[in-house]
Formats: C-alpha cells, sequence, structure tokens
C-alpha cells in the first residue's frame, strides 16, 4: 500500500477478506490502513468476528454494505484517499460508498490482494495438499462403481458423496461429468445422458479442505477405445508432460501456454485446444497465475497452478487431463495424485 501510495483499502471481496483478517462470515469487509485494521460486520457475526478476526477492530455495522462507517473512520483519521477492489463491488455498492464518503477521492485497484494471493505459505500448502488427497481417496473409491447405463448425474452424486463424506467443505465448483459427443464441451456440468460402452468421460472435480481448493480432471473410457480415443489421449497426455517439464520458477506463464499449443499444433489439434493451460488454485477455484496466451508474468517459487490440456472435437467427443502442482524451490511437485487409467 506504501509503494503504491495507498492510505485505506477497502476490501470488500469475500476470499481477500478471509486472506486477511480470517473471518469466514458471509456479510463484512475490512478497512486496512497503513497503521490499522478493521472489520465491518453485522449484529449476526459479531462473536465471530472477534474470534477469527484477531488483530482487528470489529465494527458493528446496521446494514451489510454500511458504508457510512467508513466514512466516520476515514474522517476521524484524516484520510482522504480509499482503494477500493474494482473486480469485486457491483454498481449499487459503488454508489452507496460514493455516497458514503463524498469527499473521499476513490482509486479502484485491479488484482491488488489477488497478486499476493497467488504465491502461498507452506501452511496454504498443505491445505490444498489435503484437499487433493481427499479428492484423490474419493475417486480411487468411486472409480470401480462407475458402469454403463449410469447417468452422468449419478456419477456426479456418487463422487460428492464420496468426497463429503472424507471432509470436503462446500464444493469449489459443480462436478463436470461429459461423455460421448458431450466430452467436447470444456464445462459440461453433469447431465441426465446415459453413460455407455466406449465413450469417453471427462470428470473435473474438486474438494474444499480449510477454505482451499482442489481441481482436477480425468477421462477415461468404459471398455476399448478406438484408435483415434487413444490417439488423442496420448496427445493430451504427453502435451501435460511437455508442460510439467517446463514449469520452473521464472518461466513466463504465456511461453508454457505456448509450448503446449506448438506441440497440438504438430499434429493438426492446436485449434481444438480452446481454453489455456492453467490457473492458479487456492481460496478461489480460478485464480492467479493465469497460464494462457493473454496470462501476464512469470510462474514463481510456491505458486500453486492447474496444467489442464485438452482438444474438444465437436461432435466427437473431447480429452482433458488436469493436474494441479506446487512450484517448490527444489522443483515441482504434482499434488493430485490419482491414476491416470485410460480403460476401464
Ligand atoms: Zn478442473
Ligand atoms: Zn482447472
Amino acid at each position: 500500500m506504501q509503494e503504491k501510495d495507498i492510505p485505506a483499502f477497502l476490501v470488500t471481496h469475500r476470499p481477500n477478506v478471509f486472506y486477511l483478517s480470517g473471518f469466514t462470515g458471509t456479510s463484512g469487509f475490512l478497512l486496512v490502513t497503513l497503521k490499522e485494521a478493521l472489520l465491518f460486520t453485522d449484529f449476526r457475526y459479531l462473536q465471530q468476528a472477534g474470534a477469527q478476526a484477531i488483530g482487528f477492530e470489529i465494527i458493528k455495522v446496521g446494514s451489510p454494505a454500511g458504508y457510512f462507517g467508513v466514512a466516520e473512520q476515514l474522517a476521524s483519521r484524516g484520510l482522504k484517499k480509499l482503494a477500493l477492489e474494482e473486480s469485486h463491488l457491483n454498481l449499487r455498492e459503488y454508489n452507496m460508498l460514493k455516497e458514503a464518503v463524498p469527499d473521499v477521492e476513490l482509486l479502484p485497484v485491479y488484482n491488488f490482494l489477488e497478486e499476493l494471493r497467488a504465491v502461498k505459505d507452506e501452511q496454504e500448502v498443505e491445505l490444498i495438499a489435503r484437499a487433493c488427497h481427499v479428492a484423490d481417496e474419493a475417486w480411487r473409491d468411486l472409480l470401480p462403481q462407475i458402469k454403463p447405463g449410469m447417468s452422468e448425474l449419478e456419477v456426479a452424486y456418487e463422487l460428492e458423496y464420496r468426497l463429503r463424506k472424507r471432509g470436503s467443505e462446500k464444493l469449489p465448483f459443480d462436478i463436470i461429468v461429459a461423455s460421448g459427443k458431450r466430452s467436447a464441451l470444456p464445462h459440461g456440468v453433469a447431465s441426465a445422458k446415459i453413460i455407455k460402452e466406449k465413450e469417453l468421460v471427462t470428470v473435473d472435480f474438486g474438494a474444499t479442505y480449510g477454505g482451499y481448493c482442489s481441481d482436477m480432471t480425468r477421462t477415461f473410457i468404459l471398455g476399448k477405445p478406438s484408435e483415434k480415443q487413444l490417439e488423442i489421449y496420448n496427445l493430451v497426455l504427453e502435451a501435460q508432460k511437455i508442460a510439467f517439464g517446463l514449469v520452473e520458477a521464472g518461466q513466463r506463464c504465456a511461453g508454457v501456454d505456448a509450448a503446449v499449443r506448438q506441440y497440438f499444433q504438430k499434429y493438426g489439434y492446436d485449434s481444438y485446444f480452446g481454453h489455456g493451460l492453467g490457473h492458479g488454485v487456492g481460496l478461489e477455484v480460478h485464480e492467479l497465475p493465469t497460464l494462457s496466451p493473454k496470462g501476464q508474468g512469470v510462474l514463481r517459487e510456491m505458486m500453486v497452478f492447474s496444467i489442464e490440456p485438452g482438444i474438444y472435437i465437436e461432435k466427437w467427443g473431447g480429452v482433458r487431463i488436469e493436474d494441479l502442482v506446487v512450484l517448490h524451490p527444489d522443483g515441482l511437485q504434482i499434488l493430485t495424485k490419482s491414476s491416470k487409467v485410460f480403460e476401464l
């Protein structure tokens, strides 16, 4: 904040509120100055805020968007400039804030805390590793149960049950189960479609542990794959290995993505890889860094991110393989450990 000449910062995005304060309530925001940290919340969360947000002054507000309290705090400190999270304040909230602090300069900032969150500490990596472990165990347990005739929804339900039973908190996202032609949909949330033999099936899912997410995708087939199915699967698997080999501190995020695209291009499949190679995972399932053609910056030690190449062919099907990795000072560690067996 000092570097960017920010005397006060209004933090409204829940993962960022939790990251800084430890507060898990669904209503509340922070006002951070260079010297002090304040948490505003309403009656329902006062006790909880006191217990969780150690070092924060807790201020009771009348309604969830009690920005008028902020005005008072800024005025009493003589602060005339307030940074806000431009991606996380809607127009109504922004207008309310403006009304509450008419004499204060509002300074929108982008990805300020998100950039800090991209680099994890040991404790955060441990929580993500545990979330990955929960997902691995659930997957290992489910795999032998998947049979032709089950619907995608049924597979998703059985998986969610196993994730929850092993201690996952709220799932980080709706489980993706996409079979047959639907596997060409990169984000094909489970449907009522019945899974048949010899169809590609893509399952993308995660667990949450201590607030931290995991993210993994496996693609398999019930029965013998065709030559083309096997070819595409092996291409994606090889692409992932190439990416693993390139991941190191200082490497450009867009560079790893480009290498995979070049590899697919050699076989004429680059246009079938329509999304980024990977994304950071932490308190949110999609966060920095961004490994895509548009990805900014470089990979740094203690970043946790996915490597998920895929090939999607309309009206035919698709394959994605996704693992979560941490870039340790001594190299890459793969956190998701589920086997990549293709033929079930
Ligand atoms: Zn995923
Ligand atoms: Zn992902």
